[in-house]
């Protein structure tokens, strides 16, 4: 029997990133700044080029919910990401957890543009060698991701980060399994693919599969979709966003 274990960030964790990314994008944004309606950015020009051979045109864009105010859609490029160095008593080598990190960066790096950043406080994303927080009863988690939005004051935007959180206790194969998939939620896909042989696939397989052209026609489709990121905040005076009103 094909073992597998889930991947516990799972829907929950998505209605608790829209949960905590509600509260900050209402507590950081002054009463009079609000964000500009939703709008589609270009599309990235790694996308653009992309297209997918003859048999394989199909994708998963209809299991991606937007549950959020906006498609989570980076709008700077390129993505920056720092791989935090493992904490103090966890017993995996640095070595090779940041060995193990790159190589699931790597794998995406074809398709957006990243840049390993060593600065924690200018990163989009941020791996964490730390194990995700357990619900009393369920299961072990392996891997967790989570935003948050806020106001980039420099480009006057409003913007998210990312934090993804991987157990470090695994094979190395499963950490760069996880790291893999939990970067498909953070560069945009946050829903899950019922074929087996694509990254973003709900459950944890054994022989953890490469990224699939599914998983970024499905990548790509949601980078053509309107988002509030990366668009102006408005002055109360330039007129209040009827369609905040409505969400
Ligand atoms: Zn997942």
């Amino acid at each position: 029997m094909q073992y597998r274990r889930k991947y516990e960030e799972s829907r929950l964790v998505s209605v608790l990133g829209l949960a905590i990314a509600l509260l900050i994008l209402y507590t950081t944004l002054a009463p009079a700044q609000i964000p500009s309606p939703a709008q589609i950015h270009p599309l990235p020009q790694t996308l653009a080029q992309w297209k997918a051979a003859q048999n394989a045109q199909g994708d998963y864009f209809d299991q991606v919910k937007p549950t959020q105010p906006v498609f989570l859609i980076w709008t700077h490029l390129p993505i920056q990401v720092y791989i935090a160095p493992p904490p103090k008593g966890v017993l995996i080598k640095p070595e090779i957890w940041h060995g193990a990190i790159l190589n699931a960066i790597k794998d995406w790096q074809p398709y957006l543009p990243l840049n390993l950043t060593t600065s924690q406080t200018i990163a989009d994303i941020t791996f964490s060698a730390t194990p995700p927080q357990q619900r009393s009863g369920a299961r072990v988690r392996s891997a967790e991701t989570r935003f948050e939005l806020y106001v980039n004051s420099n480009r006057n935007t409003l913007a998210h980060r990312v934090s993804i959180y991987i157990r470090p206790s695994q094979t190395v194969q499963y950490i760069t399994a996880a790291a893999r998939h939990e970067l498909g939620h953070g560069l945009g896909i946050w829903g899950h693919s019922q074929n087996p042989t694509d990254v973003m696939y709900f459950a944890q397989v054994r022989q953890p599969p490469a990224i699939s052209a599914r998983d970024i026609n499905t990548l790509k489709r949601i980078y053509q979709q309107p988002t509030q990121l990366g668009w102006p905040i408005l002055d109360d005076k330039q007129g209040k966003n009827p369609s905040l009103k409505a969400e």
